[in-house]
C-alpha cells in the first residue's frame, strides 16, 4: 500500500498476507499506533482491486 505513514511516527504499516489461494486470501496489518491502523484500513478499504494486482505476474 502507498503513500500510508503514520502522521505521528512517519512509519509505514506492515502488511501480512494469509491465505491457501488468491480467492481466499486476508491481509492483516501492523503497525506503531492504533492511529496508523485507522489509516491503513481504510486505505484498504477504498482499494479493492489491490486482488487484481496480486494477479498480475510480476
Ligand atoms: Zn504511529
Amino acid at each position: 500500500m502507498r503513500g500510508v505513514r503514520c502522521p505521528e511516527h512517519h512509519q509505514a504499516p506492515r502488511l501480512h498476507f494469509h491465505g491457501v489461494s488468491l480467492d481466499e486470501i486476508t491481509i492483516s496489518l501492523s503497525g506503531c499506533c492504533a492511529r496508523l491502523m485507522e489509516l491503513a484500513n481504510a486505505q484498504i478499504a477504498l482499494a479493492e482491486p489491490v486482488r487484481e494486482d496480486l494477479r498480475k505476474p510480476a
